[in-house]
């Protein structure tokens, strides 16, 4: 009777424990304030409730694992809905910004695309993300190494990352399907416009220091068709001088 009781108030306790965790957890088996918990708020709040409808960039900003792309004491904060410092006077876009350009891009899987600016390099990897093959050009020697180790460990073998001056593009693997362009200069880089594919599509910010606006060029018949998104604000893109293109 009394073994019974032990054995029927141990289970009881039991039920009650995996009630509470199912509790925590939610149904998902997912700690509500784990980063993927974060994440997939960041997913409903800041893009599904904007204007971000491309279930491949949703699917893409809702895997990759953002706080892995930013300074350990600010992981914390990878999820919120704004830029942050990545070091070198560098930063890594607001969530929306990478999505929208994303989304912008159209992008499709096995096609070829030049990223400049490659940062922290969670850009590259939404893209990765997104089965296309990414080629990143990143002018600071220290971020472009911290990116590739970045990278490196979540398997994506569709990135490479070169470590040049990326107004001049990347010739040896042109043309490219789609061009993004995460600093800015204040006119077009004409390398980049070269090349750009038939059919292909680029979206840069342009303007001065303080102020840009995200283009969105279309290269139809040879000829290229440009059109304005929004006002933004990006680091400029520099040459290895640091002086602003
Ligand atoms: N896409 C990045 C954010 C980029 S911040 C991310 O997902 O984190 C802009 C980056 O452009 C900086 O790292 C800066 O060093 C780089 N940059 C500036 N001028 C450049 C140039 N001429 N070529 C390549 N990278 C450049």
């Amino acid at each position: 009777m009394f073994v019974s009781w032990i054995i029927s108030t141990t289970r009881g306790l039991l039920m009650l424990l995996a009630i509470a965790a199912v509790l925590s957890f939610g149904l998902t088996g997912t700690p509500a304030d784990s980063f993927e918990h974060q994440r997939r708020q960041m997913v409903t709040r800041q893009l599904r409730a904007r204007d971000i409808v491309d279930t491949h960039v949703l699917r893409a900003m809702e895997t990759v694992p953002r706080h892995l792309f930013v300074p350990k004491d600010l992981r914390h904060l990878a999820y919120r809905d704004t830029p942050l410092p990545i070091g070198h006077g560098q930063t890594i876009s607001q969530p929306y910004i990478v999505a929208l350009m994303s989304q912008l891009l159209a992008v499709s899987k096995g096609q070829r695309i030049l990223e400049i600016g490659t940062g922290s390099g969670y850009q590259a990897a939404v893209l990765a993300e997104m089965e296309a093959y990414v080629f990143t050009i990143e002018i600071i020697p220290e971020l472009g190494r911290q990116a590739i180790k970045a990278i490196h460990p979540l398997g994506y073998g569709n990135i490479q990352v070169r470590i040049g001056d990326g107004y001049k593009g990347w010739p040896e693997n042109a043309p490219f399907d789609a061009i993004i362009v995460t600093c800015a200069p204040s006119s077009i880089p004409e390398p980049l416009k070269n090349q750009l594919a038939e059919g292909g599509r680029m979206v840069i910010p342009v303007g001065e220091k303080s102020y840009q606006q995200l283009l969105l060029l279309t290269k139809q018949g040879g000829e290229i068709k440009q059109e304005k998104i929004v006002d933004v604000r990006f680091v400029p893109m520099v040459d290895k001088k640091g002086k602003a293109y």
